[in-house]
């Protein structure tokens, strides 16, 4: 490969390593859960998007490894051409019925799900209006279609409204609104009942990704518009996170829609079908789910002591209600010292910082999930106070 190349993208990593920005990931050599092993040593993990706990839950084990001696490893094929099992249809056909939509339609993750939803669905005539912090795959999606774009600030009704009114005056045929359940630095719900009604007012469509949601957010754990009561026109979400934590993404809504999904949703038509063991487990994670009203508890409970706790020690923490709950530093390399010194106590978080949060607003994201004990949040908030003070973020 050619010197002048390789020196140019040698550059490019010194630059991220000079502004302190390198990412470097950990090793753990244990399943995911409320300790993991990592360099040897069992941590605290509040870190992971593994809500429910589900992520080395035995019945998924057990659904995945029956899976893979009655169905095989693997399609190899995508979906269409010979790639569908009687299990992909049921559980298409179990996430619709837990999400209350017409039909589902899966993909190998959200992001593909994303991927593929807009540009079928909405042409040159059409607009689609997004929230300023969506997350990266939304706005991709968005990207690959021609309908015309509009953005709003985060959460800013007064913004959407003129948003919706530019591009009605606009002349759209089709208006589609397209939001984040929750938004995933902030732990922050997007404002469903009046986003709906604005939808209503001018009659634009109302799509939810709801990933940080679906298994526990709302009665049953339906996800934010079952939170609010609200109706969403289009969902996608995640095999991802709460749901067994594995692979694989859904987009579920009006039967037309998914229909036309498959067959011109383009990360669908040209991309390997999910594994057998993976859907397996996928419908024994609903099984779960849909009576887990004690995990769901449990994890609200915890969101509730860690919050209060951490506030107690003096943090500054953004308010909410939902299992994110962000420790705000402002200081990227306060984080990374904070993270540092946390992980010598055995306490597993992730510092953020510029660019994935706005600049002046680094953070430490926790989030909280039903594998772990309330031990382990005690365990874990004295590390936090060791760490504040010996970081000078807690004086
Ligand atoms: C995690 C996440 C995704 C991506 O999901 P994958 O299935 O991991 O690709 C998409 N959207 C949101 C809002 C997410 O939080």
């Amino acid at each position: 490969m050619s010197a002048p190349f390789l020196d140019h993208i040698r550059t490019t990593l010194d630059g991220i390593e000079a502004d302190g920005l390198m990412k470097r990931e950990r090793q753990i050599t244990s399943p995911q859960g409320g300790r993991v092993q990592v360099d040897g040593r069992r941590v605290i993990n509040l870190c992971a998007n593994n809500y429910l706990g589900l992520a080395d839950h035995p019945a998924l084990i057990d659904a995945a490894t029956k899976a893979m001696s009655d169905h095989g490893f693997g399609m190899a094929s995508v979906r269409f051409i010979c790639g569908t099992h009687d299990l992909h249809r049921a559980l298409e056909a179990r996430l619709a019925e837990f999400l209350g939509t017409d039909d589902s339609i899966l993909f190998a993750a959200c992001f593909d799900a994303n991927g593929a939803l807009f540009e079928p669905l909405l042409g040159p005539e059409d607009a689609v209006i997004s929230d300023a912090l969506n997350h990266a795959s939304i706005i991709d999606g968005i990207r690959l279609s021609k309908a015309r774009r509009f953005r709003y600030a985060n959460s800013d009704m007064a913004d959407l409204e003129a948003q919706l009114r530019a591009a009605r005056e606009g002349g759209a045929r089709h208006i589609m609104i397209a939001t984040d359940g929750v938004f995933s630095m902030d732990g922050y719900l997007a404002r469903l009942p009046e986003i709906r009604a604005l939808a209503d007012r001018y009659e634009a469509l109302l799509m939810v990704d709801d990933c940080h949601a679906t298994g526990f957010m709302g009665p049953k754990g339906a996800g934010t518009p079952a939170h609010f009561g609200v109706r969403a026109d289009i969902l996608t979400g995640t095999l991802g996170k709460a749901l067994g934590g594995a692979l694989g993404g859904y987009v579920a809504g009006p039967q037309p829609v998914v229909d036309l999904l498959r067959q011109r949703g383009r990360p669908y038509l040209f991309s390997n079908a999910l594994p057998p063991a993976i859907v397996a487990a996928g419908l024994a994670a609903l099984d779960i789910v849909e009576g887990a009203d004690d995990l769901r508890a449990r994890l609200f409970e915890h969101a509730d002591y860690w919050r209060a706790g951490l506030e107690r020690a003096g943090f500054e923490l953004l308010p909410g209600e939902h299992p994110i709950i962000p420790v705000m530093l402002h200081d990227a390399h306060k984080a990374q010292a904070m993270a540092a010194r946390l992980f010598e106590q055995g306490v597993y978080v992730s510092g953020f910082f510029f660019p994935v949060v706005p600049k002046g607003q680094a953070r430490i994201r926790t989030q909280m999930n039903a594998a772990l004990s309330r031990e382990d949040l005690d365990e874990a908030l004295a590390a936090f106070a060791q760490a504040g003070r010996d970081t000078g973020v807690l004086t």
